[in-house]
Order: C-alpha cells, then sequence, then structure tokens
C-alpha cells in the first residue's frame, strides 16, 4: 500500500474518541501521523494542505461486510476469480464513501485474503481490509452442498479450522455461525447451530493469537452460547436480554447491529427471498427495540453494514451511522461507532480509529459538520486520505 507524507491544517479535528479539538496542524511521515499541534509542527513533513473551514474525522470502519458478493444473488455461481475482482470494486467503492477499512466476515476460500493482499502489496488501491477468510458453521449451517463452506463437526475440528485459517491464511479475525441465518431458508434464524463447546474451541484459538472472534447470532440461546463461549463481538444480535445486556457491558463485548442491511429491506418489501424473510421470521419487529435497549444501556456498539446481501451495495456505507443516529444515538456516539468502536471490533484500535500521534493518516474531510447533521458525512464529503494519501 502506497504511503504518503503531508502537512495539514484543519479548523476542526473530530479526534474520534469524543474529542474536538479546533485550529491544528498535522503532520504525517509515510503514512503515520507524527504529530498534532496548536502552532508550528517540530519539522517539514510535505506538502502543505489547507482546510480551515473543513472538518477532519477518522477514516470510516465498516466491519462487517461480504466483499465477494453482487447486488443480487448470482444466478449462475461465478468463479473464485470472478468474485475476487468484484471484491476489488466493490472494497474500491467503499473506499470513494470514506471507508478506508473494512472488515470482511465470511468469505469464501481465497477470496478475501486474496483481495487483502493485493491493495496491502499495492496491486490495486483499496482501503484496508482485515477478513476472517470464511466462516465457521455447523456442517449444514449455511449450505445444502456438503463441503461447499467451512463446516464443523465437533470440538477438534473446529479447533483445527480455526488455526488453519489462522495459521494457512493469516486470518485478521474469525467467524462464527452460532445460529441459523435468514439469508440460508433451511435453517431457522434463531436455531442455535455451533455448540459451545466447538465455538469456545474456536475462541480459544484466536485469542492465543491476539484475533477477535465475532459471532453471527439472533434469539436468547444463540446469544448465550456465543457469551458463554468467550466471543469477542456479536454480530446482528436480536432478542438481548436482561442479563445478555449485563454480561456485555461488564465484558466489554461489542455489538455489530448491522442496521443498514436490516433497514434496506423495507425498500424491497415484496420482492420475496431475504426481503420477505426478516418479516416473517419476526426478526424485522425486534430490531430497533433490540438496538435501542442496548444503546441505552451503554452496550459497546460498532459499524457494520453487512453490504454485499441482497440489493445492500457498496459506496453508501455510511448511511449505517444514519440509522443509528434515527434510532436514538448522538451524531457524537455514532462516529465513535464508525471509527474507535469499529477498530476494536478488528483489534486494530492500536492503529487505527483515531487520529492521534503514532496513528496511521487514515481520514476523510468534510464541508459541513457531522455533528450537527451525521449525514453530512456521505453528502459533504470532500476528501478520502488513506496511508497519508489522498485517493478521493
Ligand atoms: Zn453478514
Amino acid at each position: 500500500m502506497l504511503a504518503c507524507s503531508a502537512e495539514i491544517f484543519t479548523g476542526n479535528l473530530i479526534v474520534g474518541n469524543g474529542q474536538i479539538i479546533k485550529d491544528v496542524w498535522l503532520g504525517i511521515e509515510n503514512g503515520t501521523i507524527r504529530e498534532i499541534v496548536k502552532g508550528d509542527l517540530k519539522k517539514q513533513y510535505g506538502e502543505i494542505f489547507h482546510f480551515p473551514d473543513s472538518y477532519i474525522l477518522p477514516g470510516l470502519i465498516d466491519a462487517h461486510v461480504h466483499i465477494r458478493y453482487g447486488t443480487n444473488p448470482d444466478s449462475i455461481p461465478k468463479t473464485d476469480e470472478y468474485q475476487a475482482l468484484r471484491g476489488a470494486e466493490n472494497a474500491r467503492k467503499a473506499l470513494m464513501s470514506g471507508v478506508t477499512t473494512l472488515g470482511d466476515a465470511g468469505a469464501l476460500r481465497n477470496i478475501g485474503f486474496s483481495v487483502r493482499d493485493a491493495i496491502n502489496d499495492g496491486v490495486i488501491v483499496g482501503p484496508r481490509v482485515f477478513t476472517s477468510g470464511e466462516m465457521i458453521t455447523m456442517t449444514g449451517g449455511r449450505s445444502k452442498q456438503p463441503g461447499e463452506r467451512l463446516e464443523v463437526t465437533g470440538e477438534d475440528q473446529a479447533r483445527r479450522a480455526t488455526r488453519a485459517l489462522l495459521m494457512y491464511h493469516g486470518a485478521d479475525f474469525i467467524k462464527l455461525g452460532a445460529t441459523g441465518a435468514i439469508s440460508s431458508p433451511h435453517t431457522g434464524p434463531r436455531h442455535p447451530q455451533l455448540t459451545v463447546d466447538e465455538m469456545k474451541a474456536c475462541v480459544d484459538e484466536a485469542h492465543k493469537c491476539g484475533k477477535m472472534v465475532h459471532s453471527h447470532c439472533y434469539g436468547e440461546q444463540g446469544i448465550s452460547n456465543s457469551l458463554d463461549a468467550g466471543v469477542d463481538v456479536i454480530v446482528h444480535g436480536q432478542g438481548l436480554t436482561d442479563e445478555h445486556i449485563e454480561r456485555m457491558y461488564d465484558d466489554d463485548i461489542i455489538l455489530l447491529p448491522t442496521l443498514k442491511t436490516f433497514c434496506g429491506h423495507m425498500e424491497h418489501l415484496g420482492e420475496g427471498g431475504v426481503h420477505e424473510r426478516i418479516i416473517t421470521t419476526g426478526i424485522w419487529d425486534e430490531t430497533e427495540p433490540n438496538f435501542r435497549y442496548a444503546l441505552r444501556n451503554g452496550v459497546l456498539i460498532a459499524m457494520g453494514t453487512d453490504a454485499g446481501m441482497p440489493d445492500n451495495v457498496f459506496g453508501d456505507n455510511p448511511r449505517d451511522l444514519g440509522y443509528m443516529v434515527e434510532w436514538g444515538m448522538s451524531p457524537e456516539e455514532a462516529i465513535k461507532a464508525g471509527t474507535l468502536n469499529a477498530a476494536k471490533t478488528l483489534g486494530v484500535d492500536n492503529k487505527l480509529g483515531t487520529l492521534e500521534e503514532g496513528k496511521m493518516a487514515d481520514l476523510i474531510i468534510l464541508n459541513n459538520n457531522p455533528l450537527e447533521n451525521i449525514s453530512e458525512i456521505w453528502q459533504s464529503l470532500d476528501r478520502v486520505m488513506l496511508n497519508g494519501c489522498f485517493l478521493r
């Protein structure tokens, strides 16, 4: 990935941790923020940019996407090569919308790894991609095609699958299927799938090498199983109980409510498939109350759009934050959800998620104040900087 140096002045620096600093200089060296100062920078870094009236905030982090998919399910299966090319274009679209980091959660074979590595090697231009590779599911949990997905039965196979993802492919995090899914019609979304022992084995292996574990789950039992297994992130999570909330709050377990995908279905009612199943399964009715319940009780919430699901496109990813604000979150909290909290879900908050000295220079520049209106993030987006380089 290209790394650049620059000196930037801004009237409004939104740090990403709730703090706002007026009239500051950023000194950026080879992609890293070296200085943030009120007066003169200690040294010269490179080209000078002035944004006195703009708002600079960390590049957004969309911690839950599926980069290999098209807007609608493929009627004829596409090759892995085709899906990797599509993934590269999806990633580029996200970058141009202000998303400088993606969490690709549940890819297929080597597709996510290939896109990630091609971006990191500078072969193509795209945001930082952290990928889980294939999601680990129980046998038959997601697919009716034997062997099509990374399926396990029993603790040993779960441990082996996790080790293989981490060691052979360098998976950046692990994604588990704790319950069925709306998108797999042969399952009920709330039906428990991987057992606690299977998930515990995965968590154990991931945590041994410092990687986070995300659990796809709906319904009381599946969420309880995930928390019992020690996962770090609950994905979707409709069906939270008082006990879940308390455990998540106490242990800093993060919720990825993926509102963009659920709210997006409402624009496609009557089109069948997953758009209907969100209603018939009762998941939609739980979505807003569940989100508000978690928000009210101080659970850490992060941005994750589930882009790649049917009619859930790349390129308007920041709208996820708009739905959060619509349902009661303050714009300040929403920005934190899309930056620092999302960085935490991927275990990269030491390098990304806020604009501070020592962190990577991934930032976006807006013409108007997103704290007054969150939609300014996509309506007044001016520039996108990744690793110190302006790419938009
Ligand atoms: Zn998903």
